[in-house]
């Protein structure tokens, strides 16, 4: 199975993949999780990445092109197929993309799109939380940890991402309406797209989730 989470940041995507993975057993690829590591072992990726992550903006195509092609060329994908969270998010990642699963004969299968209010997902954004060890997602209201602070796998630090304040988010999501929205109409073009209502609690936008990965929806 081939299958692309798309929608806005903080939209619940990484909430939902992360279960989606792990119950139907796909590879999990996701961009900005790989590009974060990159960032904190200060590799030649991640140092040219920072720059462009601290601000909102997309990191450049080529690189991430390059990061994303290989994971994909990794045995567990090919075996299995995978669960795309972050990637493509232009039109030349896109259609690049398509021509890299073209020459081995294989297509997406399915874009599984977030449905959500730009305002859901600001109030999303404030109160996020990630493990600075495992980078577990939680939120202080919707999906507090059991001990404060402290995440339930790990027994990590809990932190607000860089990236995660009220200035670079109105850029994120500009940026994210200007480049990548319009993705939307190229899959739906291609007539593999699957919307959910992401503004439910997480447990009925998993239900939903799972349906709509899976074709029984
Ligand atoms: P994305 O991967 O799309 O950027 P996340 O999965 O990190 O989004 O979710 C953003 C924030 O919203 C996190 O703090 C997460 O705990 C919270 N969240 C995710 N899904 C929901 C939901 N359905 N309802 C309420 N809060 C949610
Ligand atoms: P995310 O964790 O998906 O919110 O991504 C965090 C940041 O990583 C984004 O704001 C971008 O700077 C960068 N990023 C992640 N995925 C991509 C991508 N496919 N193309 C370009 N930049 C990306």
């Amino acid at each position: 199975m081939r299958v692309l989470f798309l929608g806005p940041p903080a939209a619940g995507k990484g909430t939902q993949a992360e279960k989606v993975h792990e119950q139907l057993d796909i590879p999990l690829v996701v961009t900005g999780d790989i590009l974060r590591k990159a960032v904190k072992s200060k590799n030649a990726v991640g140092i040219e990445a920072e720059e462009y992550m601290k601000k909102g903006e997309l990191v450049p195509d080529q690189l991430v092109i390059k990061i994303i092609t290989n994971r994909l060329e990794e045995e567990d994908c090919r075996q299995k197929g995978f669960l795309l969270d972050g990637f493509p998010r232009t039109s030349e990642q896109a259609k690049t993309l398509d021509r890299e699963l073209a020459k081995k004969n294989l297509s997406l299968d399915k874009v599984v799109y977030f449905s959500i209010r730009d305002e859901i997902c600001i109030e999303r954004i404030s109160g996020r939380r990630n493990c600075r060890q495992c980078g577990a997602v939680y939120h202080l209201k919707n999906k507090p940890p059991k001990i404060e602070n402290k995440c339930d796998r790990c027994s990590g630090v809990l932190v607000q991402r860089m990236d995660d304040t009220a200035e670079v988010m109105t850029t994120r999501l500009k940026t994210y309406h200007e480049k990548t929205a319009p993705l939307l109409t190229y899959y739906q073009q291609k007539n593999i797209v699957e919307e959910i209502n992401a503004e439910q609690p997480i447990e009925e936008v998993l239900r939903e989730a799972i349906e709509k990965t899976t074709g029984n929806g």
